[in-house]
């Protein structure tokens, strides 16, 4: 991993006053670049050739530059740095980067720590257990006694996973590869909680030395479990998958809202004790069940796409501020805000 003492010294040649958002054009960057064209960051589009006139068709979303690359995996790192960028993670971004993303020689929003953490599922398990959140159990794939979603490594939206209920069905479509968990499967609702955790503020629902504030709730649409109602009616038997093509708002019954911040403030504080903090935008995937308990299968240390729901902000944000607040919005409110007090260096890495 680059260390944070280069990313400072790439930081303190910044012209702090051109500061730009930067991002793959894709997964939540229509959101990102909007959000900062609201408080008048320039931004830069990490593109494919041939994806920029996607672009065109949402003009106050699009990049104020195109930078086009022919292999995503080599992000155009010298240029970003020369042009005072800041550059937001999220999945895609995390996905073709792979595990190169933590030597990145260009300033990343939040601590790529967390992200590093957040790719090996045996950490990011120590992370929520340090966090003292409910988990479902992982199970050893030749003690299957019950149904498991088996899970394939990487942040692929939940592509290639299925449900098995014993080591034979486990063995016979899994068998011999690398990096596969089988998890308890969770039987309840969907909750994916979106929280932003800022150690610039002193004020609001406190945690570490900041706060911690919810953005918003989302739930997912996956194919082909989500509408399986309609193919079971039509009397077709199918195998359940878990492919994620989108999302839909959620709002939980009020007084499930403590334990939705306990739950972030355990996050947060759990990663500045294991590495250092979790500055920027953070979601725990969840699973409620009929007693109201919340159980956590993972966290995504960075923004998720199911804040693309509150381009104009949230049922939650309508409570937090004046004027509308989406996470991409929140996202360059912060980075102002640390360039003004001089304190980039608490919220990148
Ligand atoms: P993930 O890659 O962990 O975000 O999972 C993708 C999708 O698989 C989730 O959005 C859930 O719908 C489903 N899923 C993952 N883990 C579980 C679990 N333990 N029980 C039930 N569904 C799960």
């Amino acid at each position: 991993m680059i260390s944070k003492e280069r990313i400072s010294e790439i930081l303190s040649g910044y012209d702090a006053k051109k500061l730009k958002i930067a991002s793959i054009c894709s997964h939540s960057s229509l959101q990102l670049f909007h959000g900062a064209r609201q408080e008048g960051i320039k931004t830069i589009g990490i593109c494919a050739e041939g994806r920029e006139e996607i672009y065109d068709a949402f003009p106050l979303a699009r990049p104020d530059r195109f930078i086009t690359v022919e292999d995503m995996r080599n992000l155009p790192e010298g240029e970003l740095a020369a042009d005072n960028a800041i550059l937001i993670p999220h999945g895609s971004l995390v996905e073709y980067t792979g595990a190169g993303l933590v030597d990145l020689e260009v300033p990343i929003l939040g601590n790529r720590h967390s992200l590093a953490w957040e790719r090996d599922r045996t950490k990011m398990f120590e992370w929520m257990k340090a966090a003292g959140l409910q988990m479902p159990e992982t199970i050893d794939p030749k003690k299957i006694d019950r149904p498991c979603v088996v899970k394939t490594p990487g942040a692929k939206g939940g592509m290639g996973y299925r449900v098995v209920a014993s080591p034979e069905e486990f063995e016979e479509h899994f068998g011999g590869q690398i990096g596969v968990i089988a998890q308890e499967y969770l039987i309840g609702v969907r909750a994916y909680p979106h929280y932003f955790y800022s150690p610039l503020s002193k004020d609001g629902y406190r945690t570490a030395e900041g706060k911690l504030e919810l953005l918003g709730i989302d739930r997912r649409f996956e194919s082909n479990i989500d509408e399986a109602y309609r193919t079971s009616i039509a009397g077709i038997t199918f195998k359940p998958s878990f492919t994620v093509v989108g999302n839909e708002l959620l709002v939980l019954r009020e007084s499930l809202l403590g334990d939705v911040m306990d739950m972030g403030k355990g996050i947060v504080e759990a990663a500045e004790r294991l590495f250092g903090g979790i500055p920027g935008p953070f979601c725990i995937e969840t699973v409620i069940d009929e007693n109201m308990q919340f159980y956590a299968f993972e966290v995504s240390a960075r923004i998720v796409a199911g804040t693309n729901i509150f381009p104009l902000g949230s049922p939650y944000t309508a409570f937090t501020y004046e004027e509308p607040m989406s996470m991409g919005r929140r996202i360059a409110v912060e980075i102002k805000r640390a360039a003004k007090e001089k304190k980039l260096g608490k919220i990148i890495y």
